[in-house]
């Protein structure tokens, strides 16, 4: 044992001997008194926390990023003070629908989730690699979310719910159409952009306000699995993203991605609305690149993979509500849902102290007056000033860092502006980016997933692929009568054989 060091129990007693229990006699009963034994046994049991509703199956790694251009006039955040400045970040990516012994490589939406560790405190970015996302309005997450996981009658994937759904939300098109394109399965985390997605808000020194959106494009390209390459990957490993992206950390050839934002200036939004017929704060709906260009800003690295999975990434929490002097919100209504939501889940999942965990915790200091709850181990109390205001030398407030006033106005009403908007637009625009090949994995990539729902439903989704365009809906249409007749054919080779297998026995 010379150099190694001295196992311990967690209370840090020597242990004598890790291999044998403390019996009566050669073969008798374990004593209870065998603490040490107790101690392992009820570790095992508790070596899990709650997997996360969504996004249950991740890979991720630290990083650093490095401020390429000048932005500060339209963000005070510090992050953003000076050209080549770093900061260190963390970034977890993800499937949502999946549980954690999910396969990564199946057709998913991907989390894109960042937290820099910033002087001013963490800032998040919750994002996904799609700029838009299925619903707009919080009261439909959880019901959408269900369409994605087990039907609770026979726990298994429900294609049906799915399209039932989506069928049922014209706002979903655009997502739906980017999830079945082939961007839909890209083939590792690093071949992947990710997009801030919602609409957030920069505030300067002069305390004017500037809507943006975060785009992080991939410097490695975009790479796609078909989905028989994907199931030929499965086939062999679940486990694919998290092989790639580790080793290739591990052979020094780190991933990187150019961060952009598109700048809207407090105020246009009305006019953008009129323009175009979108609002600005829609999570379904991107800014056109046309109207408001990227803007360069920095470059993402990611150089360090974690020493322990569990500690850094299983127990990483990233929140929205993460923002930092500079930054703020928008009215988009996704976005106010999801700062509530995300902590809610850690503290759940986690723990009240979370955000005092390795992966969570600021690197800068951090002192409050939240006092007890479970493992406060992250409390830095000041014996005498644990309340505020007090006369004892306790934290206080900064003035400085005060936001500039939002400027929301209205009418306190539950509205459905959603009836109305364009919801066919956008995915036309995009169905009409990709070429004629695109186009035809895109039709064979919906009818695989519609193959076998219900027909009313499918009849709704195809008129709504029409009102796109409806080269989008005469092409599902002829592919999913192909996927049909295969897997009809396929039907009737299974019978005769088994038929043919009956007669034989
Ligand atoms: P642009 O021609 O300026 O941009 C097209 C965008 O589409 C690029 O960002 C490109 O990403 C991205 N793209 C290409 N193929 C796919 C795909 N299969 N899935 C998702 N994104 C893809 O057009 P506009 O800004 O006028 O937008 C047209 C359409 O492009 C939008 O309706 C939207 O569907 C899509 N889009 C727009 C974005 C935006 O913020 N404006 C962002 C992403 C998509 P890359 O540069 O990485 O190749």
């Amino acid at each position: 044992m010379a150099d190694r060091p001295r196992l311990t129990t967690t209370a840090g007693a020597p242990v004598a001997d890790n291999n044998n229990a403390k019996t009566v006699g050669r073969h008798g009963p374990v004593l209870l008194e065998d603490y040490q034994l107790i101690e392992k046994l009820a570790h095992q049991n508790r070596e899990r926390i709650p997997e996360r509703v969504v996004h249950a199956k991740g890979w991720g790694a630290y990083g650093t990023f490095t401020v390429t251009e000048d932005i500060t006039r339209y963000t005070r955040a510090a992050i953003f003070s000076q050209v080549g400045k770093q900061t260190e970040m963390l970034a977890r990516f993800s499937t949502v629908a999946g549980e954690q012994g999910a396969a990564d490589a199946e057709r998913d939406v991907r989390g894109f989730s960042l937290k820099f560790y910033t002087e001013e405190g963490n800032w998040d970015i919750v994002g996904n690699n799609t700029p838009v996302f299925f619903v707009a309005d919080p009261y439909k997450f959880p019901d959408f979310i269900h369409t994605q996981k087990r039907h609770p009658r026979t726990n298994m994937r429900s294609a049906t719910a799915m399209w039932d759904f989506w069928s049922l939300c014209p706002e979903s098109l655009h997502q739906v159409t980017i999830l079945m394109s082939d961007r839909g399965i890209p083939t590792a985390p690093m071949f992947m952009n990710g997009y801030g997605s919602h609409t957030f808000s920069f505030w300067n020194s002069n305390d004017e306000r500037f809507w943006v959106k975060f785009h992080f494009k991939t410097k490695q390209g975009h790479r796609h699995f078909t989905n028989r390459e994907a199931e030929q990957v499965i086939a062999k490993s679940r486990e694919s993203y998290q092989e790639e992206l580790y080793s290739t950390i591990e052979r020094g050839e780190y991933p990187k991605w150019d961060l952009f934002v598109q700048i809207m200036p407090e105020g246009e939004e009305g006019d953008f609305e009129q323009k175009t017929g979108w609002s600005a704060f829609d999570l379904t709906k991107v800014w056109p690149h046309g109207m408001y260009p990227l803007i360069k800003v920095g470059e993402m690295e990611l150089n360090k993979n974690p020493d322990n999975y569990f500690v850094h990434i299983e127990q990483s929490a990233f929140n929205p509500s993460n923002v930092v002097p500079g930054i703020g919100f928008s009215p988009d209504r996704m976005l106010q849902g999801r700062l509530f939501s995300y902590p809610d889940a850690h503290r759940y999942r986690i723990g009240t102290h979370y955000d005092a965990l390795e992966p969570n915790k600021p690197r800068c200091p951090v002192f409050h007056y939240h006092q007890g709850g479970e493992m406060p181990f992250g409390l830095r109390t000041n014996p005498d000033a644990y309340y505020e205001p007090n006369s004892f030398n306790g934290p206080v407030e900064d003035p400085s860092v005060k936001e500039p006033p939002h400027r929301y106005a209205g009418e306190v009403n539950r509205y459905d502006y959603r009836a109305e908007a364009d919801h066919f637009s956008q995915p036309k625009a995009l169905f009409n980016l990709f070429d004629d090949a695109q186009k035809e994995r895109l039709f064979h990539n919906i009818a695989e997933a519609m193959n076998g729902i219900p027909q009313f439903i499918e009849d709704r989704q195809l008129a709504l692929f029409d009102q796109v365009e409806p080269a989008y809906g005469a092409g599902v249409r002829q592919a999913l009568a192909k996927v049909k007749s295969e897997s009809d054919s396929e039907k009737q080779t299974s019978i005769s054989t088994s038929h043919s297998a009956s007669a034989a026995e």
